[in-house]
């Protein structure tokens, strides 16, 4: 591999964001065996492949689902959620993916890396493709779903937004799927009025983020701005409509939006 080629590679993948040529292809399989191949379709592959750069793979047997075997082959791209990105492609072929209890050394690893990956807010694009609120309660534990993790929820809430990750509790498991998916915006939405702090106040143009409560309509959204933002959020994603049906409501879903948007907040 050249220094020019490796300098090409780190400046496309850098930042923490999934490289923009990644698209994988189905392995051949056996008669045991199936899996996906990640490729990056715009780095070209010093072997020669015409698909482009071999970025990894991820196999599972064919009767239970169980993951057999995933890697990712590169140091450039580690840690970009490749490995994650791959589990959710792969999960749309085979909804019964899952991890061996047994797992190998590498596969480990590669759980405690996934599991401690802090919360950011580009992940919530990909939830719509996910849907981590479907997920087995044993995927949520692992892991696979980075920036979220099962645990003691401060507070009355099902769910919080703390320590830079999206918490579950018990109760949110209980929940039907529209419920646990509003939760889940919800709780992003946490992320996003922690991001824009005070600033909140401008978004609604007022002069305290202590205001924000007495404007038109926010008392629908919640208690106070912190709530209000984040339930705001919430309603972008699930149901923009029903702030249609009060004085407000579209005013305080266009001053989220607005902030979502500054701050890199996925939106619908
Ligand atoms: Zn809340």
């Amino acid at each position: 591999m050249s220094a020019h080629l490796r300098q090409a590679w780190a400046t496309r993948i850098a930042g923490g964001t999934l490289p923009s040529g990644l698209y994988f292809t189905r392995k051949s399989g056996t008669v045991r065996v199936d899996g996906i191949t990640a490729w990056d379709r715009e780095v070209p592959d010093p072997r020669g492949f015409p698909e482009g750069h071999l970025v990894g793979e991820l196999t599972w047997t064919k009767d239970t689902g169980e993951i057999a075997w995933v890697a990712v082959y590169d140091d450039e791209y580690k840690r970009r959620g490749i490995a994650t990105w791959m589990f959710a492609r792969a999960k749309e072929i085979e909804p019964r993916l899952h991890h061996s209890t047994e797992l190998s050394e590498s596969g480990k690893a590669w759980s405690r890396t996934v599991a401690t990956r802090r919360f950011e807010p580009g992940q919530v694009a990909t939830w719509a493709r996910t849907r981590p609120w479907d997920a087995p309660r044993a995927d949520l534990e692992s892991g696979v779903y980075p920036g979220i993790r099962v645990g003691q929820a401060r507070g009355t809430e099902v769910a919080s937004f703390e320590g830079g990750m999206v918490v579950l509790k018990d109760e949110w498991f209980g929940y039907p799927p529209g419920s646990r998916r509003a939760v889940l915006y919800h709780e992003a939405g946490h992320g996003l009025e922690t991001a824009v702090g005070q600033g909140v106040a401008r978004y609604f143009g007022v002069e305290n983020p202590l205001d924000v409560i007495d404007l038109p309509g926010a008392q629908r959204f919640g208690h106070d701005y912190g709530e209000v933002v984040a339930e705001g959020y919430a309603v972008l994603w699930t149901e923009p409509s029903w702030a249609g049906s009060f004085d407000g409501g579209r005013a305080v879903l266009e001053a989220v939006r607005a902030m979502a948007r500054d701050h890199g907040y996925p939106l619908p």
